[in-house]
């Protein structure tokens, strides 16, 4: 409910008490904010029932969570829904201590095997399949999500390919984990130069920072000592935001090693009830460091000292669905308020928060150099277009079309084999194929929900929606005109998968995507493998760019790196070289030089030729050089602003007319510096069914835009069924 409502009750409440109230026929909780300063016309109901003695939001979030719904156009009861864990699942929380999962007892290595012990029962195999994918093990309630009935469960169980269990579940999963930090060796040079200005932050008033040090220069140790100061020296809290906490294992147990109990981790894969523990121990002090994802911004951490953002560039922290926030903001408005240290790290910083250290709104540190005087990774190029030229003239077949593997990655891969040292591919697309195509007429097989080619998965033998995840079974031929030859196009990690493991039969592969990585601990497990060397050849997609510190990695291919390049959205060349140099940061960790090869066709992309050098600061002013004109952020803020509905005739009539409404109060409150974009289709113009159309409005006034946002929400709203209105404020895709 985008307002607020007047209740009676009986004793004074503090603000950010939960309350049961009646409304309408149906009992619901809220939050108590205040008493009322307005006279009610109509009759007042009563509170049902106070929900707690002490407020779940106290002052300082309450004052937080009104500014997030105040900047990004959401109700300050969907805020606090988002930063307070779920009243309803907590209440019932501590009954749930075991769950029923069936994990597989046999191992069926070969697909003959497959195809005689399953024949026709197709359910069953995928079920199968879909479990071990999952890391052999997977809750029944997830399978019941996947809609695999009871019988085929029991079939499984039948057939004594798998069993069903019951599984503890754990209310602090991380308790037996070893936390020991072993040799702490001294701070170089350049971590003391960029601690010394954070600590004496820490003593006095705060400030926000930007830390850009290339990858390997030992940022998380800086992050560390910071913390030491604030919670060991001055007895305060503080909070670590890294993008995704089941990528990150490695730097989550570097501050356990340090913190040990002090930690409380935030990961996504907790039950409620687990979150709850966590955020119980927060609230009441006796854990003071939050470690989490994006929404640990909201950690009800006691005298905040500082929060550090790690990988501050990742668009993760930006939530995709209301409210739809900004966590690197959130933390830097949070630090504020609190007078804490806000540190935002990174390789390849944003451009938003480069742009300010240079408009002097945060101070700039740098660690310009790898530990232990390590070497950058050596970067080189395969350019895909004469690779697939030179095979042509050869007459070899190029895997079915697609170039996998150039001579030149193919020799690399055996060389670390050899050596026995460690290799990580990546390749930022999942699934086998992202669109089949028939050979006659060029039909492409589309989602009958989204406008948009679906993927064929080869593991569970469908063709799968990655926006609405509908399934459905491969063609065998086309719809549209009965040819039966068919191709599958636009390489993905499966099918890479099957690629290297017949190129190098005697490595051990592991693929890690969002199709291996469903199992709670999934993550955690290949990492673990890779960790003790029983992988020799790490493959995935973005998921294993991002922070993994293993020192037998010498060898990084990019397969692809024009993946993502030419989507319609102003940030593609800066996504793609944060990712090529997140990815290249993985190489050469250890006491052996890196090397990476990227494979690509297009050399001479900027994005692509900078990642080449590590030149991050030449990459940047060029590109923000290149966002001047048209302006696009950091040089000024954007809303985009989307219509949708299930009525295609409607939708271009609804964005037309909410345009001119956004036109006229921009007129009516003179905000003469924002400019109007559209409307128009939207890049991805239908999913689930709703037609989908927008318009930008661009201002170089954060004040400005979010008046006319602001009153444009207050007069429309989210829209009147069928239509649909978001305004995304700061978007980080505009798909
Ligand atoms: P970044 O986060 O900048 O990529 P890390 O913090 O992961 O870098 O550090 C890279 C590696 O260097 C890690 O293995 C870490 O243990 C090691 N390291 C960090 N600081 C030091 C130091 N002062 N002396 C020796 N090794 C260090
Ligand atoms: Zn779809």
């Amino acid at each position: 409910m985008p307002r607020t409502f007047t209740y009676a009750v009986d004793r004074t409440l503090e603000p950010g008490t939960r309350v049961e109230v009646p409304f309408g026929p149906r009992r619901l909780v809220g939050w108590v904010l205040g008493p009322s300063d307005q006279p009610e016309a109509t009759e007042i109901r009563t509170v049902h029932r106070v929900l707690e003695e002490t407020p779940s939001a106290d002052g300082e979030l309450l004052r937080l969570a009104r500014w997030v719904a105040d900047y990004y156009l959401s109700s300050l009861g969907m805020v606090l829904r988002t930063a307070l864990p779920n009243p309803m699942a907590v209440a019932g929380a501590d009954r749930v201590r075991t769950r029923r999962v069936l994990r597989l007892t046999r191992d069926l290595p070969t697909l003959t095997l497959r195809d005689e012990l399953f024949g026709n029962a197709t359910r069953q195999r995928e079920c199968y399949e879909f479990v071990e994918a999952a890391g052999g093990a997977a809750a029944l309630a997830s399978l019941t999500e996947q809609r695999f009935s009871r019988s085929v469960v029991r079939g499984l169980v039948d057939r004594g390919v798998a069993d069903v269990v019951d599984e503890e579940v754990e209310r602090d999963p991380f308790a037996g984990m070893p936390a020991s930090e072993g040799v702490r060796p001294a701070l170089t040079p350049g971590q003391e130069h960029v601690l010394a200005p954070l600590l004496s932050a820490a003593r006095g008033a705060g400030g926000t920072f930007l830390l850009r040090g290339v990858t390997g220069s030992g940022k998380t140790r800086v992050y560390i000592e910071l913390l030491d100061e604030l919670v060991r020296n001055q007895g305060r809290g503080a909070i670590v935001l890294v993008p995704e906490i089941a990528l990150t294992p490695q730097t989550v147990d570097r501050f356990r090693a340090r913190f040990g109990d002090d930690v409380a981790v935030l990961h996504s894969a907790l039950s409620e009830g687990e979150r709850y523990d966590a955020w119980r121990m927060l609230r009441a002090g006796t854990r003071r460091i939050a470690v989490g994802a994006r929404s640990a911004v909201f950690a009800p951490v006691r005298n905040l000292g500082g929060i550090v953002v790690d990988e501050e560039h990742e668009s993760s922290y930006k939530q995709g669905e209301a409210p739809r926030y900004h966590a690197r903001e959130v933390a830097i408005m949070r630090a504020r308020m609190a007078g804490a240290v806000c540190v935002l790290g990174s390789a390849t910083p944003a451009l938003e928060s480069w742009a300010n250290t240079r408009r002097g709104k945060y101070t700039l540190l740098e660690l310009p150099a790898r530990v232990e005087g390590r070497p950058l990774p050596d970067v080189e190029v395969v350019d895909l277009r004469t690779e697939r030229a030179s095979r042509e003239e050869r007459g070899a077949t190029t895997d079915q079309g697609a170039l996998v593997l150039s001579d030149r990655l193919r020799d690399a891969v055996h060389e670390r084999l050899d050596r026995q040292e460690q290799v990580i591919l990546l390749l930022n697309r999942r699934g086998y194929a992202s669109f089949v195509q028939c050979r006659a007429c060029g039909h492409v097989w589309q989602c009958g929900r989204c406008n948009v080619s679906l993927t064929y998965h080869r593991t569970r033998r469908r063709l799968i929606c990655h926006y609405c995840f509908h399934d459905e079974a491969p063609p065998r031929q086309c719809s549209q005109c009965g040819e039966e030859n068919l191709s599958f196009r636009g390489l993905g990690t499966e099918q890479v998968e099957r690629i290297v493991t017949e190129t190098f039969p005697a490595a051990s592969v592991a693929r890690m995507d969002v199709d291996t990585t469903s199992g709670r601990w999934a993550h955690h497990q290949i990492l673990d493998r890779v960790g003790r060397r029983e992988i020799d050849i790490l493959l995935g997609t973005q998921m294993i760019a991002k922070g993994l510190d293993f020192h037998h990695v010498t060898l990084v291919g990019v397969i692809n790196a024009d993946v993502g390049l030419n989507l319609p959205d102003f940030r593609a060349s800066e996504r793609t070289f944060q990712l090529l140099t997140q990815v290249a940061g993985r190489a050469g960790r250890g006491d052996w030089p890196g090397q990476v090869i990227i494979q690509t066709s297009l050399p001479h992309n900027l994005a692509i030729r900078a990642a080449l050098s590590h030149d991050y600061v030449t990459y940047a002013d060029h590109e923000l050089q290149q966002r001047a004109d048209p302006p696009y952020p950091p040089h000024n803020r954007l809303a985009n602003v989307v219509v949708s509905s299930t009525d295609e005739l409607k939708v271009q009539e609804s964005a037309e007319e909410l345009a001119a409404a956004a036109a006229a109060i921009v007129r009516r409150l003179q905000t003469s510096q924002i400019q109007l974009l559209g409307p128009a289709p939207c890049a991805i113009d239908r999913i689930r069914e709703r037609w989908r159309w927008h318009f930008l409005l661009r201002s170089p006034s954060a004040q400005q835009l979010g008046a006319v946002c602001r009153t444009l929400h207050h007069e429309y709203g989210t829209g009147k069924p069928p239509t649909r209105i978001i305004i995304d404020r700061d978007p980080v895709a505009l798909l």
